[in-house]
């Protein structure tokens, strides 16, 4: 990992970690291709950053990569990191590719338990060197929200968010939803913490913050990941249930379920549900809807899945479901207390 802690000096810090994606792109010039550029000259790309008074340093992934290829062990470098570094800095900003930041904001939320200062993802649909970037605006706004203090000198934003499009969104209840739009993410179950625009307008009532300042967060790294996701669909066989809800690799299940958490009524299918279960794997129900919650109780159909084990999901999203069971499952090898940590509010993820 590169590091550099030689930023200019100021009243607030903040550590801004580069792991890749569209937003640390420009063009090279040699090659007429996208690539990663280097993160030491962040200031050249983005001199607004010098305006503020803070003392920004960066530190770079051991390998730059495109968010696609995100995989946990990341999530742990970044937790570890920003454990390592946490009284340092006043906020950090992680520069990410959009394609899974929603994942990695999941993740991020809860393996950091307690926080007392803002992790704010942000990148871009245009890379940072191009003309008309996104980059820049998320880039600057994610920095004056990750410095952001009250008047007690408390951080305003003590949680995990993506910054994108003139919105902060708590992390774990965002989706991507455009693969092209400047406003690519949403959090339709939960208001935004913020909007950008001529001031930083700060929806306080909504901010979760910890019941102690003082106290240290807990990072959790261990993550058990042993889950699939099942999304139903019309015309689904009963050999693709099987092998995803029965498969002997998983602990877990995460079925997508329609609208408030219906499933087909077919004999076959229940059936799966409750060899799945008997064999000893949590079964979570999330929607396939974009917003909105689960309510077993609502439709028969539903009321068959909770009567044979099913946990609901609430209103959490499928990045946020898969998150929170590779997180509870790192720390319990007990699935009954698994799904008690399921119906928990942990960190906002759900609507209680
Ligand atoms: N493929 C890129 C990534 O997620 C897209 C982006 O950054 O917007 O890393």
């Amino acid at each position: 990992m590169k590091f550099n802690p030689d930023g200019n000096t100021g009243k607030s810090s903040i550590l801004l970690i580069y792991t890749g994606g569209t937003i640390g792109m420009k063009v090279d010039p040699a090659e007429q291709a996208l690539k990663p550029f280097d993160f030491s000259q962040i200031l050249e790309e983005v001199p607004e950053l010098g305006k503020f008074a803070y003392r920004i340093d960066y530190c770079t992934l051991d390998s730059v990569i495109d968010s696609a290829d995100i995989e946990p062990s990341t999530w742990q470098t970044l937790a570890g990191l920003i454990r390592d570094k946490y009284d340092r800095y006043d906020g950090f900003v992680i520069l990410h590719g959009t394609d899974t930041m929603a994942y990695s904001a999941s993740a991020l939320s809860f393996m950091t338990e307690g926080l007392t200062k803002p992790v704010i993802f942000t990148g871009s649909q245009l890379p940072i060197g191009v003309a008309r970037t996104d980059g820049k605006e998320n880039l600057i706004s994610s920095v004056e929200i990750a410095a952001a203090k009250d008047s007690d000198g408390h951080a305003i934003v003590p949680e995990v968010c993506i910054c994108f499009g003139n919105s902060l969104m708590r992390g774990n209840r965002t989706s991507k939803v455009n693969s092209e739009d400047f406003r690519a993410f949403r959090s339709p179950n939960c208001p935004n913490l913020a909007e950008a625009g001529i001031s930083i307008r700060y929806n306080t009532n909504i901010i979760i913050r910890p019941s102690d300042w003082d106290r240290r967060p807990a990072f959790h790294t261990s993550l058990d990941t042993r889950v699939s996701i099942l999304k139903l669909h019309p015309g689904i066989t009963p050999q693709v249930v099987r092998n995803i809800l029965c498969g002997p690799e998983t602990r877990a299940v995460i079925i997508e379920t329609y609208g408030a958490g219906n499933a087909p009524s077919r004999e076959w299918f229940l059936d799966l549900v409750k060899e799945g279960i008997s064999m000893g794997k949590v079964i979570l129900n999330v929607t396939q809807c974009l917003a909105g919650s689960v309510n077993m109780e609502l439709y028969a159909t539903g009321k068959r899945l909770k009567d044979a084990g099913v946990a609901g999901g609430y209103d959490i999203t499928t990045e946020g479901a898969l998150a929170k069971l590779f997180y509870l499952m790192g720390r319990t090898e007990d699935n009954a207390e698994v799904i008690r940590g399921l119906d928990e509010n942990l960190r906002g993820e759900i609507t209680k």
